[in-house]
């Protein structure tokens, strides 16, 4: 049903679709509320909402508080009708949701990326998740609505390929038409965008971000992700060299030398290899450590055993990580400088697993940003979804797809 009216490209059709949003956008409106919003006659959007209530898409959720006179009878999509599946490609794991259509989580799967995690297996494990959800939700492949891909840049988002994303463990990540690949197999809407966008998305829709107009969202593990919303756009490049970035930012114009070929890039000091290679060498200098007899082999160091050895107070693992934190600092304040955001969320791994990261990159870019806007009011948090934030975003961004013209 909800695809038939999606498919009308009449004027009562653009209505349909147009009071449809609003519902789903802003849940518990009343149909004053929605007309005003919609710049409809009251009767008119009297007559669509109870059309679209006759067709089960919408229904009655509750009372408005009553200000005299009859109660308002407040509304909110049907969630059940047409499900999504938000999809985020990492370089560390896969993860599937199939969503219902205000979003919540119907079922979930995650797999790990490792050496043999080429394109071909990715997807067809995709394939293979996305058919065993629908089978336990006994549901049909024609109520998925749309499928939204979120991936590691640089991508074709026109074209619905991922390019060449550096350092994924399996090779042949290059020129992938995941879009056209979900598209032949389920005939169904599919979009592709950068993860940093998908996860802004859904932690303004749904999460810690809603009321906020400017945000910075920052995810910091094997590489930077940069998410920007600026007076309520998620700010998305035109150029197909990639998403924003942070990973290349200069933060010390001596510094060490980066991937890229410059000197003193962000991702040089805090990113979770930059801060793996640091340990190893102060561990071949002797630094004094727990790590010295509990790591083998220095090659062998992961991220786990910082996290751990920071735990267990070791000083070689707060000093690397405070060190590594400054330098977040300095490029976090740079950004708050140009955007005054009223929020900043920073995710990933190791804001999540290294507390002391957390605090310092947020403790000196206030000190920095302050002696220029002491009145600045930024909110700082780890965000409000975790993980699925950047899946669950994909789902957002699929489903208003179909909406564009009404925002
Ligand atoms: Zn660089």
């Amino acid at each position: 049903m909800l695809k038939r009216i999606l498919s009308l490209s009449t004027q009562k059709g653009d209505n349909l679709k147009s009071v449809y949003y609003i519902v789903a956008n802003e849940s518990g409106l009343t149909r004053t509320e929605i007309a005003e919003r919609a710049g409809l006659r009251l009767s008119t959007c009297f007559r669509l909402t109870d059309e679209l209530l006759e067709s089960g898409l919408i229904y009655e959720s509750g009372e408005a508080e009553s200000r005299g006179g009859r109660k308002a009878i407040k509304l909110a999509i049907s969630p059940k009708v047409n499900y999504l599946v938000g999809i985020d490609i990492s370089r560390t794991y896969t993860k599937v949701l199939l969503l219902e259509l205000n979003l919540t989580i119907a079922e979930e799967k995650s797999f790990v990326m490792n050496e043999t995690s080429t394109p071909d297996v990715i997807i067809q494990k995709i394939i293979f998740t996305i058919y065993s959800m629908l089978k336990k939700q006994k549901l049909d492949v024609n109520s998925l609505l749309g499928i939204g891909v979120s991936a590691i840049g640089p991508l074709d988002t026109v074209k619905g390929m991922i390019i060449n994303p550096q350092q994924f463990p399996a090779s042949g990540w290059t020129d992938v038409p995941i879009v056209k690949l979900l598209k032949e197999e389920f005939a169904s809407q599919v979009i592709l965008d950068y993860g940093e966008n998908t996860a802004l998305k859904a932690e303004n829709r749904l999460g810690i971000a809603r009321s906020d107009r400017t945000v910075i969202h920052i995810n910091k593990g094997i590489g930077i992700r940069l998410g920007l919303m600026i007076n309520g756009e998620i700010i998305r490049s035109e150029s197909k060299a990639g998403a924003f970035g942070q990973g290349h930012m200069v933060v010390d114009i001596h510094g060490r030398k980066c991937t890229c070929g410059n000197y003193g890039c962000m991702c040089a000091y805090s990113t979770i290899p930059a801060l793996i290679k640091e340990v190893q060498f102060q561990l071949k200098r002797g630094a004094n450590s727990l790590l010295q007899n509990r790591v083998e082999e220095c090659s062998a160091l992961t991220f786990s055993d910082i996290v751990r050895g920071l735990e267990e107070g070791d000083q070689l693992c707060k000093e690397v990580v405070r060190n590594a934190a400054y330098f977040s600092a300095a490029g976090l304040a740079n950004l708050i400088t140009i955007f005054q955001p009223s929020r900043v969320i920073l995710s990933g791994p190791i804001y999540r697993k290294l507390d002391l990261f957390y605090k310092v990159s947020v403790e000196k870019a206030k000190e920095r940003y302050s002696k220029l806007f002491p009145h600045l009011d930024v909110t700082f948090s780890q965000g409000a979804l975790g993980e699925d934030a950047t899946a669950i975003g994909s789902g957002s961004v699929v489903f208003e797809s179909f909406f564009d013209k009404y925002k």
